[in-house]
């Protein structure tokens, strides 16, 4: 592809995406596919002979884009919405253009030092210390299995014998509540642990890990000839957005001495907000946390930021430079090769950096506020209406709720997994659901960059309109 023909359908579709975002709201928000459909679309082998760009990028139109679930859609309320900002896209876009690969400070000093300063800025933003040194990976879920390997570092000789047939070994654990990420077993069972090297510990009412079951459960493993090594405290946790009492955790890890991991990866960025700063209390003195920019911080996915206050720790797990990539920097410069499994790594830092000066902490406070407003709002809506009730409390931008109507048709689980489906079915809108205390819930997240006040108040009127179709439908068989 020659400068000029690059340029030609660089610019189309540059003007292709414009027009997507501009009209978002014209596709379904879910896939209507059906499995296998995408890919029966697509011939079983490469093609021998090169195709001409038109040809491709007109199935991308007939073949991709009605198997994609548009999270840019601004009636995207499930899971977590995230956002492909303008910035954030040509930032992307740019980063694939120089396709820098930062393994060492030489091989591209720009992404080493772009990726510390950032960080920093970013650091500064949620008001942690400076004593948290940062780090770029893909996902919160790497993330977290970094922490861990740098808090798994205390077992004497890990790094030289492993885990595996050590009779000297009392079996590790790592500690995490009721409703942390799953991401937390993943990475104890991927570093070794095995899935039972975790442990977790009872919430109260509000979904919030109990530190005094915390305290109970590491006495009774140490009583029982365990070792334990960390705790994984969540801020914001992905069903209901609860926040563990971290300062209370810390008192634990301190006296215990653990390491302490803050799963902050959706709800650390609403620390950035004024009112909101107690949100991050006390992470000043976990040993590493996570936040996800491309979850609330209108980053496209994926860039996911790790603090830590034991770099060395975790440079202690992974670096391990063979000949060919020793190189010795001026002034000590950091290769990022060693701050985890992979060599090489994306240009990331490119993102963070251009989508935090083009809103400015300001522009981005202002719409993280703006989230939580319209959370508050649909929870008001859904207080104020004998036929719904809220099932957590809404300290974000997540409302957990479900329809219960005074006489039920039949079981509440089903009327409320027969409602997401039918709201769901529009196309208009898109919730996910999750369960609470053995009950079905409905989960409403705001998040994305372009929902507005009438996208909320439209899935609520699908809900009511919904529901009363339902409820006076025939009972299922
Ligand atoms: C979303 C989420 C994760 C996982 O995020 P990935 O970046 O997709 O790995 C982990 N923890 C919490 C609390 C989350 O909300």
């Amino acid at each position: 592809m020659d400068a000029a023909a690059f340029r030609q359908a660089g610019h189309e579709l540059v003007d292709w995406i414009a027009r997507y975002l501009e009209e978002a709201e014209r596709y379904p928000v879910l896939s209507r596919v059906k499995p296998g459909e995408v890919r029966d679309a697509v011939p079983p082998a490469a093609p021998d002979a090169g195709e001409p760009w038109s040809a491709i990028r007109d199935d991308v139109e007939r073949i991709v884009v009605p198997g994609l679930t548009h999270w840019n859609h601004p009636g995207f309320f499930a899971y977590f919405a995230i956002s492909a900002s303008g910035p954030g896209i040509l930032a992307d876009f740019l980063s694939a253009g120089f396709n820098a690969q930062g393994m060492l400070w030489r091989t591209s000093p720009a992404v080493t030092e772009l990726e510390g300063a950032a960080l920093g800025w970013l650091r500064r933003l949620l008001g942690l210390p400076d004593g948290f040194e940062g780090v770029i990976y893909d996902t919160a879920s790497i993330s977290t299995l970094h922490a861990l390997a740098a808090a798994r570092q205390a077992v004497p000789e890990v790094r030289e014998r492993g885990l595996a047939g050590r009779p000297d070994l009392p079996a590790p654990r790592v500690y995490c509540s009721e409703h942390a990420h799953s991401s937390v077993d993943k990475a104890v069972m991927t570093l070794g642990l095995g899935h039972h090297g975790l442990r977790r510990i009872a919430t109260d009412e509000r979904f919030r890990m109990r530190p005094d079951a915390l305290a109970g459960a590491i006495e009774e493993d140490r009583r029982n000839g365990m070792t334990p090594l960390a705790v994984v405290a969540t801020v914001g946790t992905t069903a209901v957005t609860s926040v563990d009492p971290v300062p209370a955790i810390a008192d634990v890890c301190a006296r215990e001495r653990l390491w302490l991991h803050v799963d902050a990866a959706y709800a650390g960025a609403a620390a950035m907000v004024p009112g909101h700063e107690e949100t991050l209390a006390g992470c000043d003195r976990a040993d590493s946390l996570v936040v996800n920019p491309h979850k609330w911080l209108f980053i496209p996915f994926d860039l996911s930021a790790l603090y830590c206050r034991r770099m060395d720790r975790l440079e202690e797990a992974f670096s391990l430079t063979p000949d060919y990539l020793q190189s010795r920097e001026p002034g000590g410069a950091r290769n990022l090769m060693d701050t985890g499994v992979q060599l090489g790594r994306r240009f990331r830092a490119l993102k963070l950096w251009m989508v935090l000066r083009y809103f400015g902490a300001d522009g981005i406070r202002r719409r993280l506020a703006e989230h939580m407003r319209l959370a508050r709002l649909f929870a008001d809506w859904v207080d104020a209406d004998g036929r719904f009730e809220r099932l957590a409390p809404a300290p974000f931008s997540v409302v957990c709720f479900r329809a219960n109507p005074a006489e039920p048709a039949g079981d509440l689980d089903d009327l409320n997994a027969r409602l997401l489906d039918a709201v769901n079915a529009t196309g208009e809108v898109f919730l996910s659901h999750t369960r609470l205390d053995g009950r079905f819930a409905l989960r409403l997240a705001v998040g994305h960059i372009r929902t507005e006040e009438r996208h909320v108040r439209r899935a609520w009127e699908l809900l009511q309109e919904h529901l009363d179709r339902l409820h006076q439908g025939p009972r299922p068989a």
